[in-house]
């Protein structure tokens, strides 16, 4: 009999595919490209995915050492080959191991080797197979077995879920599918009348500005075009989003909605809600196992006309996707910082591109890569000038701190500021990007600096817990009543984060309620959206928070925002940090204010003459940009050109260095190579890590560099001893 071979991904960082043979009970027949399957691993059994059936063996290979997968699952969760396709373009792209990027596009329930019971679409059927004996035979030996039968006989079509609510087990429905007298089925979807579901009354009759862009949208849904849609907050761009997404729907197509991580609100859900009566369902970290499944499934089976989703959710399996939709484009939290590097705004671009369908970005700060595509023109790039509903864009004024004493940290005229705010019962923000009490503790006698000693830096000390909290590895340690070097109980904070903020502005005016608004103050479910309402509610006059304010939230009744310490992005290491240090400062002003009651930002800084704050604050991010981009160009880097880079790390600080200098060492045509350097945290969770950077002016020339580097680094004596990662376009150095 002839011998059926597939290849498989299977989620190990190995870069290839494994070719498994088909055991004699499975026919080449009962096996699909994107089906999961079960197979023996080393030591282990896996799911893994079919890429390819019916593959040839290489002569060279014996067959008879070719392992037979297990069995085969034939629960409707095959991966659309569509998104296969995609995935592998992913793993050449990010020369990721293959196995490990199609993992991002299965749930967690779908990784396990036991199918989920909860399978919410399956339902349960009699078959036609049924004779009399065997019926009287189970109804004397398995009475509930039986029962069981006739319910569903009555009553076709229930699902695990009711069956077991009704008292039935799992072993009673195994039991009957054996004797082929029940069969599972997909439960099939209504014919889809999206288009009822669109709610015509809240609709706003858009603006010249709107109207155009959406236009432009709807004109081409059938093929691929990226839309950048440049507005400052409230300027509209949601109205945009709402209105070129009904052509979508109106046509029973997806759309697939990806926010930044923490920007998606009750407020712009219940936006979507409203206008859209049909299946929303979300895609993020704050669901389980279980509603992540409903979330794919109704993707994959169509139920869903909506998916509102974070960096993941571009790799859902949306078989109708029709429109992509990304709000805050230029948001860092869509690059994935940890294994396989993806960026999900360049995947769904890539996506759109590949199903020709129509992509739109929107952003009041565009990302400066975004922005050079713009500029080529190879994005369409329209411009929203005016806030909707001609409410006032907020001022940005710069505060000279270099000589004047500061009050808590605030400048006298800050002070002042805050007063008049607060006394025409008006709400006031002060932003700080630095969690906790300190960013440090030391002793006065002795100057002995608390540090975590598996990352060489400070600890942060967290005073509501009583904690030293590392911020890079999450270690903990009790704060000291005395110093360890020098015993001297004069040890104490240095420095100042938003706790310590918070108890300084309620000391301060303490006849007005100050909240903090941050990762810590917000870790319990449900409890951001709580203090967000009693914000809306005017229970509290004082936000005190960190970049989680700057993210989808809007404060109509904050009129004054103040921010705190951005001097560390104006020289950093970091070519980026400008550019982020602007988003986040027209990003936070925009959040305030409202029509009748404009915002204003007060920005403290030691440098206001900076050339880049002037700039910013006098001509607008546009202006900025646009003179920023230009030293980019002069030197080469993103977007003018293009980089990866390499990262290592080991308990020993010679051996990253000895790996990366090998590597440095190969000839990589038309690349520049920097490095081997110290990571700027080199030391982290008690690893010494190293990098090197690679860059070159067109993408091609990189990526032969990576393949070179990739042949290389297994034959490489220093790479069985670090662990060592590829970072494509990487976005922190
Ligand atoms: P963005 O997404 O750019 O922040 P939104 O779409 O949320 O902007 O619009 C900001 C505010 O302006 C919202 O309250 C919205 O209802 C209103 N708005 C948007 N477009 C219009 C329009 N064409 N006419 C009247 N109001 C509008
Ligand atoms: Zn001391
Ligand atoms: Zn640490």
């Amino acid at each position: 009999m002839q011998e059926h071979f597939i290849q498989v991904a299977i989620p190990v960082p190995m870069r290839q595919l494994f070719t498994y043979k088909l055991p004699k009970n499975i026919a080449l027949a009962d096996i699909n490209i994107g089906q999961r399957v079960i197979v023996p691993f080393s030591h282990r059994t896996v799911v893994a995915i079919v890429i390819s059936t019916n593959q040839q063996l290489p002569g060279e290979i014996n067959a008879n050492k070719i392992k037979p997968i297990i069995s085969v699952n034939h629960d409707k969760t095959q991966l659309p080959s569509s998104l296969l396709s995609l995935l592998s373009l992913c793993a050449n792209y990010y020369q990721h191991p293959i196995g490990e990027v199609v993992q991002k596009a299965l749930p967690a329930l779908l990784r396990k080797i036991e199918t989920p019971n909860t399978l919410p679409n399956m339902q349960w059927l009699t078959t036609n197979d049924a004779n009399e004996d065997e019926l009287a035979k189970i109804a004397k030996k398995a009475p509930k077995q039986h029962q069981l039968y006739q319910l569903l006989l009555k009553q076709s079509g229930l699902s695990w879920s009711e069956l077991r609510t009704l008292g039935y087990s799992k072993a009673q429905l195994t039991a009957l599918e054996q004797k082929h007298l029940i069969k599972q089925e997909e439960v099939v979807n209504p014919i889809y009348n999206w288009h009822e579901g669109l709610n015509q009354a809240d609709k706003l009759s858009l603006s010249t500005e709107q109207a155009i862009i959406v236009s432009a949208i709807t004109n081409t849904m059938d093929s691929f075009a990226c839309h950048l849609i440049d507005g400052v907050t409230g300027s509209g761009k949601t109205e945009v989003y709402l209105q070129a997404m009904e052509h979508t729907i109106a046509n029973n197509q997806q759309v697939l909605v990806l926010v930044p991580e923490i920007g998606l609100t009750p407020q712009t859900l219940s936006r979507f809600e409203l206008r859209f009566n049909v299946p929303i369902f979300l895609h993020h970290s704050g669901l389980n196992d279980t509603e992540r499944l409903i979330t794919w499934q109704q993707a994959h089976q169509g139920g869903a006309a909506i998916v509102i989703g974070t960096r993941s959710a571009v790799f859902s399996p949306l078989q109708r996707l029709g429109l992509i939709i990304i709000d805050e484009e230029h948001d860092s939290s869509f690059k994935q910082q940890d294994s396989f590097r993806y960026h999900a705004r360049d995947i769904a671009i890539l996506r759109a591109r590949q199903q020709n369908i129509p992509i739109v970005l929107g952003t009041a700060t565009p990302s400066f890569e975004t922005l050079h595509n713009a500029l080529e023109k190879k994005y369409q790039h329209h411009k929203l000038t005016q806030r909707a509903g001609n409410s006032i864009k907020s001022k940005i004024h710069l505060i000279d701190i270099a000589n004047q004493p500061l009050t808590f940290g605030l400048a006298k005229p800050v002070i002042e500021k805050i007063n008049q705010t607060l006394s025409r019962k008006e709400q006031v923000l002060v932003f700080l990007n630095r969690r906790g009490f300190a960013p440090a503790i030391n002793c006065q006698e002795c100057h002995w600096l608390a540090q975590c000693l598996r990352c060489n830096k400070p600890y942060t000390f967290h005073k509501g817990q009583g904690l030293l909290i590392c911020h890079h590895c999450a270690g903990q340690k009790r704060l000291p009543a005395q110093c360890p070097d020098c015993g001297s109980v004069r040890v104490s904070p240095i420095g100042q984060g938003t706790e310590q903020i918070e108890q300084h502005l309620q000391q301060k005016f303490e006849q007005y309620s100050v909240i903090r608004i941050d990762r810590d103050s917000t870790r319990r479910k449900g409890e951001l959206a709580k203090i967000l309402k009693q914000v809306m509610n005017k229970e509290h006059q004082i936000l005190v928070g960190t970049q989680m304010l700057a993210k989808g939230h809007h404060f109509p009744d904050v009129t004054l925002v103040v921010m705190l310490d951005i001097d560390g992005a104006l020289f950093s290491y970091d070519f980026r940090a400008a550019e982020h240090m602007a988003q986040l400062l027209i990003q936070v002003a925009g959040r305030a204010g409202r029509a009748s009651k404009p915002g204003k930002v007060l920005v403290q800084t030691q440098y206001p003459q900076h050339p880049l704050l002037q700039d910013l604050v006098h001509n607008g991010y546009r202006h900025f940009a646009k003179q920023a981009m230009l030293e980019r160009q002069y030197a080469g880097l993103p977007p003018f050109g293009y980089q990866a880079l390499i990262r290592a790390e080991a308990n020993f600080p010679s051996y990253p260095e000895k790996f990366l200098r090998s590597i440095a060492s190969l000839h990589f045509a038309h690349c520049e190579v920097a490095g081997p350097m110290p990571a700027a945290m080199e030391k982290r969770a008690g690893k010494y890590r190293f990098h090197l950077l690679i860059q070159a002016k067109k993408r091609s020339y990189l990526h032969k560099a990576l393949t070179l580097l990739l042949e290389c680094a297994d034959n490489n004596e220093w790479s069985s001893k670090v662990r060592w990662s590829m970072d494509i376009d990487p976005l922190e150095l």
